[in-house]
């Protein structure tokens, strides 16, 4: 697991531009930014139990991306397109894969009926990062008049801010259950999950509004719902219908994992060593290691890998573990087995091709890149993946003393401002990259379109920059 923090600056990158970091910097300032989890097993996870629902909805499940924000606040919403956002309130409330699915499907009735947050054209083609910034951004515009750019995290007064931004009306909750709860009986799965979800929430309403839960307040909850869903749950054949176990247990674990992760004092709490069960394990390992105990944490992991030795996420564990205590040579190994267990995640690519790249050892330098192309061909748009790529480029430029790589490394950091919605930016380094590739090739050519698409500095009243002027007055 990792937290994608809203803007990522790694300190080894070789061909850093002035230009560049000085953006960095100013949009990165203000600490405590909202982030995200990437985690290859919960992305898994919602992935598995969300891909039927997408297909029952005629989305191609390839063309959601599916988003973890960390935070304790429960809620789950949709924007900038095809972007479901879950919080990890949300998912941590949830007793079982029925109630989230219930939750998927609802939120994929919002994107199937048109509901979507009032998208600016390049939420279109930024990255979730980028997006989920923006209607923070904008929503604690909206919500002070002028206020300062969201710095403070997912809380306070952007709650209320956000809520006002992203709320739906009455009418649109009304039409994505019904949608939902189509796309639940289309794939055979009872609309039961749905109701134990709203069931759990309804008594929030009662609730003064500062203890909501802000699924409520972005997505009002009426009695009138409650009693849809109901009506619709008795006279469904599916009533009964459960999820496959893999699911229960696929469930329990992003549970465990998130509670190890977030809340490790807790998790110490809870469970003990002589708790046997796989997922107090699991919670136990995760939570000591997050709490600097790193070798009781791996005895623990060695025990469930040996239990479950085909679990690429088990290997993942171990190795972002030797990872963070630096020892990098030990984690290679680690992630090359997740890899060879799991080949389509585009996340244990990027984590075992950052392994290679930060292990120094020039023999390893090939892999690394052929590792994060992959990673890039498997998901695109992953800002830290182009600077890596950009890192590693660079390293084959100081190597080969061959300009091509030079050329490669700025056109990956072009890539990464694009991903991160810094249109200006990206434009400069494009240009920059375009001077050292050779004319025609196709990085030449990927470089012209970022140049072609982005609008030279003045011309642009939306991009990055001036945003974040115009939120600073
Ligand atoms: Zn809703």
């Amino acid at each position: 697991m990792k937290n994608v923090a809203w803007l990522v600056i790694v300190a080894f990158i070789i061909i850093p531009t002035p230009t560049f970091l000085a953006h960095a910097q100013e949009s990165g300032a203000g600490g405590g930014q909202p982030s995200f989890i990437r985690d290859a097993e919960i992305e898994n996870y919602l992935h598995a139990l969300a891909a039927p629902i997408y297909r029952a909805a005629d989305i191609d499940p390839a063309s959601i991306s599916i988003n973890i924000v960390e935070s304790n606040t429960v809620n789950a919403f949709v924007a900038g397109g095809m972007n479901e956002f879950f919080y990890t309130g949300l998912l941590q409330l949830a007793d079982s894969p029925e109630q989230v699915v219930g939750v998927i499907a609802h939120e994929t009735g919002h994107i199937a009926g048109g509901h979507l947050i009032r998208g600016r054209e390049e939420m279109q083609n930024a990255s979730a990062e980028a997006i989920f910034g923006m209607i923070l951004a904008v929503a604690a515009g909206a919500a002070s008049g002028n206020g300062g750019l969201a710095a403070g995290g997912v809380s306070g007064a952007q709650q209320v801010a956000e809520r006002s931004f992203l709320s739906f009306s009455r009418t649109q909750e009304a039409s994505a259950d019904a949608a939902g709860m189509s796309f639940l009986d289309k794939a055979g799965i009872s609309s039961r999950g749905l109701l134990e979800f709203f069931q759990k929430l309804s008594g929030q309403e009662l609730l003064p509004a500062d203890r909501q839960v802000e699924y409520v307040r972005t997505h009002p909850l009426t009695q009138d719902r409650i009693d849809a869903v109901q009506y619709h749950l008795d006279h469904s054949p599916l009533k009964d219908a459960k999820l496959d176990d893999k699911f229960y247990v696929m469930h329990e674990r992003m549970k465990a994992k998130l509670l190890g992760y977030l809340q490790p004092e807790t998790a110490l709490l809870r469970y003990t060593d002589k708790d046997k069960r796989l997922t107090a394990r699991y919670a136990l390992s995760i939570a000591l290691y997050r709490t600097g105990k790193p070798d009781r944490a791996l005895s623990i992991v060695d025990g469930l890998i040996k239990e479950e030795p085909t679990n690429p996420f088990f290997y993942e564990l171990k190795a972002q573990i030797e990872f963070e205590n630096g020892r990098i040579e030990d984690c290679i190994d680690l992630y090359k087995k997740a890899n060879d267990l799991l080949p389509d995640s585009a996340l244990l690519r990027e984590a075992y091709g950052h392994a290679l790249l930060e292990s120094k050892n020039p023999a390893n330098l090939d892999i690394a890149i052929k590792q994060l192309l992959e990673s890039n061909r498997l998901e695109e748009r992953e800002p830290f993946v182009w600077h890596l790529l950009a890192a590693g480029w660079g390293r084959k430029a100081e190597t080969t003393k061959d300009t091509q790589y030079e050329g490669m490394a700025n056109y990956a950091l072009a890539e990464e401002a694009l991903a991160q919605g810094h249109d200006r930016v990206a434009g400069q380094l494009a240009d920059r990259a375009m001077k050292g590739l050779q004319k025609g090739t196709a990085y030449w050519l990927r470089a012209q379109d970022i140049k072609l698409s982005t609008t030279p500095e003045g011309d642009h009243p939306d991009d990055a920059g001036k945003k974040k002027k115009d939120a600073d007055h």
